[in-house]
């Protein structure tokens, strides 16, 4: 294979990217504000106190799962031991191709969750001892399980439609990949609501009354055709109280967990609804997915380079992208890579959640009760009031609690 044409299309799809990024990112949420977050200002030194002493507990554990997913997922790539296992797994159903993908994604998978286990249960353990999780530990695993199944079931389906390629197309499996990945992306997204979601919860129709009344006017006034509300029963993993948009064109629905409905006032669901509604309005699913595709394709002929340069390959014990034993290096290079590119993709989601939260406030014009229920949410979430920066760069997909509060003064003095 030569390197020239996934080079080419490497940076022609980077560009792409960019220029993606910079026309639908709102990179200025609420032109003219000047967001200074000060936790002090709103919270007590005892609520301040009780939030760091949980993210004291839980931050380690964080940080120590994500560096042993990454090491071990790089020695299993960067060895033969991957290789191995991938061979060893599918050896009892004869070791065609096919097996050797599937079970060898599901092993290095459900390895990885394994060793990271104690640190799962040890993070679990802190969410109980301060009562954010309501799960029983069977029901925990359950999960654990589940979460393998589904991730494992996903990756496997790209990784097959690549080793395919591989197979059928030596020189130019990469092009395709890439449109192939790109499209599993975009597939993926919009079936995300009715495959995936409903592994994990179940859904009912928020049930007729003043609240769906409510929800619905507000979509309504706001001019986004929403159909159904949605509530998951989230009460059985979680006592935090959220809500969100998933799916799009005719997947695309409103979820509040049912803790929202059972604890929040009308208004403050209202406020919620508000800013799932901004989502919507935005396409805010549809064009991440979008990135998203053109991510993942980007990634393809990155991959595809990576794999061209022999030492990396030799290494991992397999052939190339149609040896089915390259499953643990291509899981390896995408940890890595995801790793590499979330603090980018997390300051994108920020960018586009304050969007949301400015929409919830032209829509319901309420700063007092925006105010108040985030001041409870992230007593309740119990959020990180004031993020350490790698905490934040890594993990935070929305503003902090303070930077939402300080945003919606703001407001009241440019718009209020
Ligand atoms: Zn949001």
């Amino acid at each position: 294979m030569t390197r020239r044409a996934p080079t080419v299309a490497l940076a022609v799809l980077l560009t792409v990217l960019c220029l993606a990024l910079v026309v639908t990112v709102p990179w200025t949420p609420l032109p003219g504000a000047d967001v200074v977050p000060d936790p002090a200002r709103d919270f007590t030194a005892a609520q301040i106190a009780r939030e760091v002493a949980f993210h004291d507990a839980l931050r380690p554990t964080s940080y120590a799962s994500l560096a042993v997913s990454l090491v071990l997922l790089t020695l299993l790539g960067l060895t033969r031991v991957g290789a191995r296992l991938v061979r060893a797994v599918a050896r009892p159903l004869g070791g065609g191709w096919v097996w050797q993908v599937l079970l060898g994604t599901l092993a290095v998978t459900a390895l990885v969750r394994l060793v990271t286990l104690p640190l799962r249960a040890r993070s679990e353990s802190v969410l109980r001892a301060y009562g954010l999780s309501t799960q029983t530990w069977p029901s925990w695993l359950l999960d654990v399980g589940r979460g393998v199944l589904v991730d494992a079931g996903l990756t496997a389906l790209a990784l097959l439609t690549l080793v395919g390629l591989g197979r059928v197309a030596r020189r130019t499996w990469w092009a395709w990949g890439a449109a192939a990945t790109a499209l599993l992306v975009v597939a993926g997204s919009f079936a995300y609501p009715l495959v995936v979601e409903p592994v994990f919860n179940s859904f009912t129709s928020l049930p007729a009354g003043p609240l769906r009344d409510e929800v619905l006017d507000l979509a309504a006034r706001d001019g986004v055709a929403v159909d159904d509300v949605l509530v998951s029963d989230a009460s059985r993993r979680t006592t935090a109280l959220n809500a969100y948009v998933s799916g799009f064109g005719s997947t695309r629905r409103v979820v509040l967990y049912d803790t929202l409905v059972a604890r929040a006032t009308p208004q403050e669901v209202a406020l919620v609804v508000a800013h799932e509604l901004g989502h919507a309005e935005e396409r805010d699913v549809l064009v991440g997915t979008a990135l998203g595709a053109l991510g993942a394709a980007a990634a393809v002929c990155a991959l595809a380079l990576l794999l061209s340069w022999s030492p990396v390959l030799r290494r991992s014990g397999a052939e190339g992208i149609h040896d089915p034993r390259i499953v643990p290096l291509v899981l390896a290079l995408v940890a890595v890579g995801s790793f590499a590119v979330g603090p980018a993709s997390n300051l994108v989601s920020r960018r586009i959640e304050a969007r949301a939260d400015v929409h919830s406030l032209d829509l319901t014009r309420d700063p007092r009760t925006f105010a108040d229920s985030q001041r409870r949410l992230a007593l309740a979430n119990l959020s990180d009031l004031d993020p350490h920066p790698l905490a934040y760069a890594l993990f935070a997909t929305h503003p902090s609690t303070t930077e939402r509060l300080a945003m919606v003064r703001e407001w009241e003095r440019l718009r209020g």
